[in-house]
């Protein structure tokens, strides 16, 4: 059966035309065709139909193949374009193919022409295929450009051979300059990098020319000191090659996080075990000896004092994970100060009597902007810690003043002092200053370091100073309620 083909042939001659249109039937086509001669002519049949080739003779009155092959390329379309040509010299056939014709076929040898439409409409064919598969990578890469761009996470493109970068999303560029173009990745991520990195993908991204598994790893960026992690995969670029893709997600505040909360879980443990050792050794001692009422009474409150020790140690260890949980919920509202003050100092002058506890409050204070419950709780440790570290019977003041937008809170005793080397240490979690005046006292280590959390969360800050002639002065600051 004849194959159909599409054949606009710029002929002038019916004659020429006649024979190739046999020479066609002949090879095994049977041809649906226009002939032309005219400019204006060819552009009507180019508009009016899709043609699967076009043969044109080299020269007629008024007319050419030069200038039909104008008129295909300014219609846009890629069609296979074949000089069949009487007497064509070859300096003429080298500038029709230099003009963009496909192939020229001699009108004395016309057996030629169908094997050339086959191969031409073939390649033809094959480049229009390629172009369609460009247009679906370059529309699926402006897709992912347009997800990358809007990521809150580093995410580049790197040639495997020369390293160089070629594609940046903006969220890299804000972090690490936009000035990446041409630069290798390894130069411009990394600080005095002269080679490929240690831990550099390459290799293992790649095996015979395919792209493998994902590699997915963490590390510290030497140009911005945070931690990153990251995915690497081999995808292939717009121009068909290879390339790395690496995604980059910040993970420094998490690793922090972890940290942190190792250290606490280690830290609490081992503060546990002090108190869990002493009652433990107490009840054991006590199991296996037979005492007096006075010797078992003593263990006891021991055993006691280090069990409100270790309840004190796991409420703190609460109440600090429950701050950070909240981290950025509280809700602040308007708090009185001189309010705030006298709930706080009312559960020491009722409850405990030791101390004479007072407050000095000018009348004329703003109010700050706070969480009254967790401003209470600071007031009660620094309150609590101002009576046990001073003797019975002194006076603790408690007082505010306004200064600028802010207004301080101080909490001033008579006891024994924090030595100066240690001031800024005693908010850190679990440290206790190291005296025996001190170690006689029951504690944690930890109510400092809530309060602190408790202050900064506020927008605030804390400081401790030593008060003449002997004793404390913890203040701290809080924004006023505007
Ligand atoms: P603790 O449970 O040990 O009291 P804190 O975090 O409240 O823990 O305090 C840390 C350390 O700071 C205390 O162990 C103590 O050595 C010192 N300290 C705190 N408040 C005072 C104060 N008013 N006077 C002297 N030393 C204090």
């Amino acid at each position: 059966m004849a194959n159909p083909l599409r054949i606009l042939i710029v002929e002038d001659s019916d004659d020429d035309l006649f024979l190739l249109l046999h020479e066609l039937r002949k090879g095994g086509y049977e041809p649906e065709y226009a002939a032309v001669c005219t400019a204006d002519a060819m552009r009507l049949a180019l508009s009016e139909r899709q043609w699967d080739v076009i043969s044109s003779d080299y020269n007629m009155p008024g007319f050419s193949a030069l200038a039909a092959l104008k008129i295909l390329q300014e219609s846009g379309r890629d069609l296979p374009f074949i000089v069949v040509s009487g007497k064509i010299g070859e300096d003429q056939a080298v500038a029709a193919m230099k003009a963009g014709a496909h192939d020229y076929v001699m009108k004395q040898n016309l057996s030629r022409l169908t094997p050339a439409i086959e191969r031409e409409i073939r390649e033809a064919d094959e480049r229009r295929r390629r172009r369609e598969a460009e247009v679906a990578l370059n529309r699926q890469f402006a897709q992912f450009k347009t997800i990358f761009d809007s990521m809150s996470a580093v995410v580049y493109v790197a040639d495997m051979n020369s390293y160089e970068i070629l594609y940046m999303n903006p969220y890299a560029a804000m972090i690490f300059g936009d000035d990446w173009k041409e630069r290798r990745c390894y130069h411009f991520f990394q600080d005095d990098q002269l080679g490929p990195c240690d831990f550099c993908t390459n290799q293992q991204l790649v095996s015979d020319g395919h792209p493998q598994a994902v590699v997915t790893s963490e590390h510290l960026n030497s140009r911005n000191g945070r931690w990153y992690q990251w995915t690497d995969r081999a995808i292939e670029w717009t121009d068909g090659r290879l390339v790395r893709l690496q995604i980059a997600i910040d993970i420094t505040d998490i690793k922090e996080m972890e940290r942190l909360k190792d250290e606490m879980i280690s830290a609490v443990s081992h503060e546990m075990r002090t108190p869990l050792t002493a009652m433990l050794g107490f009840t054991e001692f006590l199991l296996e000896n037979e005492l007096d009422c006075e010797k078992t009474k003593e263990i006891l409150q021991t055993i006691h004092k280090e069990t409100e020790r270790l309840n004190e140690l796991i409420g703190n260890f609460l109440d600090m994970q429950r701050l950070r949980g909240q981290a950025g919920t509280g809700r602040y509202e308007m708090v009185e100060v001189e309010g705030l003050l006298r709930h706080g100092v009312q559960l020491f002058t009722i409850n405990r009597g030791m101390h004479r506890v007072s407050v000095e409050c000018p009348p004329d204070l703003p109010p700050v902007k706070g969480d009254s419950e967790k401003l209470h709780q600071v007031m009660i440790n620094l309150l609590s810690n101002a009576c046990k570290y001073s003797p019975p019977g002194s006076a603790v003041v408690v007082g505010a003043s306004q200064v600028d937008d802010l207004v301080v809170i101080t909490v001033a005793d008579e006891g024994i002092g924090i030595p100066a080397e240690v001031r800024e240490k005693v908010f850190e979690r679990f440290f206790r200053v190291d005296n025996t005046d001190r170690r006689m006292v029951g504690g944690t280590g930890l109510g400092l370091a809530l309060v602190k959390e408790i202050v900064e969360a506020h927008g605030g800050r804390i400081w401790v100073e030593p008060r003449a002639p002997k004793g404390s002065v913890f203040s701290f600051s809080l924004p006023v309620y505007s």
